[in-house]
């Protein structure tokens, strides 16, 4: 059983403990009428251009990964990052209506759509709502190249529409090889091997697919690079990327490490915030903005190195990284939600 556990949020005045256990926590599901935009340009240093647009038809995700960036949102929204974030989702019934109204004026200038990035577009609750699905569905009414980043098989239920669009690439999120590696940081996830199982299939039916190793956190899952990318190409993936483990804000620090601190070992848990602390320079934080998605030390250029032998030994195409003159120190993040 999981008990409410949510760090202070930072945008509150006031904040409660609960004397003695705190409560379980149960799965709500919000519907939000007001919602104005779907379309979200942000910044992403690792991603070709250095800009992204995305779509989120939820707030909040049930997978629950532990280092999920995406759980400082459910703070602006006054939840907490903690559990609230993992079982108060928020679903944006209009958004298939909201991205037409949006695309008829931007359809021009609009490059690419990503479809994740607040959460996992093939939560369980789409397989009811079908918002993703809808959005695709316009996606391929105005031909905008897609690209959809998941943790979940359910994403193949829509081969049929990916086949229609400009463009597609569906990446599944992908750091762990094995489900006892995966289950402290990912513990309500599809296993890796029915992400991989899901892989195969949308490959098989002529999707292009990736595998993203994100995050890479340090002294825990390097040595599983090798073999994450020799089971994505045996499931026929083409593309590949890696990045660091990030930790954006104090709750998510928080929340990450009593998490660890509950499912590890104390000699794994030391051994990672040991190794984390020497690529971010003593804390678990990265300074600046660039340095978000990489280490400083020689050990993350043996772990970039690892990465880009066996890419380029199996073949994957990989992101091209935006130059020093595109990525602009402090990013500017036009519009959240
Ligand atoms: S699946 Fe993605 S959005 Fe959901 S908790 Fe995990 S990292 Fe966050």
């Amino acid at each position: 059983m999981r008990h409410v556990t949510n760090p202070p949020n930072p945008y509150d005045r006031y904040s409660a403990e609960y004397i003695g256990e705190p409560p379980p926590t149960k799965l709500e599901v919000f519907e939000e009428t007001a919602t104005k935009k779907v379309i979200t340009k942000a910044f992403a240093s690792d991603w070709e251009g250095g800009w992204r647009y995305t779509v989120n038809c939820y707030r909040g995700c049930v997978h629950g990964c532990t280092y999920c960036f995406a759980r400082q949102y459910h703070e602006y929204i006054g939840y907490g990052a903690g559990t609230d974030f993992e079982t108060k989702i928020v679903v944006k019934p209009n958004a298939p209506h909201l991205l037409r109204e949006e695309l008829k004026k931007t359809r021009d200038k609009m490059p690419h759509l990503d479809f994740s990035f607040a959460t996992d577009p093939y939560l369980p609750l789409e397989a009811e709502y079908q918002l993703t699905r809808k959005c695709l569905e316009v996606c391929v009414d105005f031909q905008i190249p897609v690209a959809v980043i998941t943790k979940s098989p359910l994403v193949t239920r829509d081969i049929d529409v990916f086949k229609r669009l400009k463009k597609i690439s569906v990446f599944f999120s992908l750091p762990f090889l094995t489900k006892e590696r995966s289950n402290p940081f990912e513990p309500y996830t599809p296993v890796p091997e029915a992400r991989f199982r899901a892989m195969k299939t949308l490959s098989d039916a002529g999707i292009q697919t990736g595998i993203g190793i994100a995050p890479v956190i340090p002294g825990y899952n390097e040595s599983d690079i090798p073999g994450l990318l020799e089971r994505a190409k045996e499931s026929g993936a083409t593309r590949a990327f890696m990045s660091m483990l990030h930790i954006d804000t104090d709750s998510i620090e928080e929340f990450f490490v009593a998490k660890m601190n509950e499912r590890l070992p104390a000699t794994r848990v030391a051994k990672i915030m040991n190794t984390m602390k020497r690529e971010r320079g003593g804390s678990l934080r990265h300074r600046t903005y660039r340095e978000r998605m990489t280490g400083r030390t020689e050990q993350w250029d043996v772990t970039e190195k690892l990465f880009d032998f066996h890419a380029r030994r199996l073949g994957f195409r990989q992101h091209e990284k935006p130059t020093e003159a595109e990525a602009p120190e402090v990013p500017t993040q036009q519009s959240l939600f």
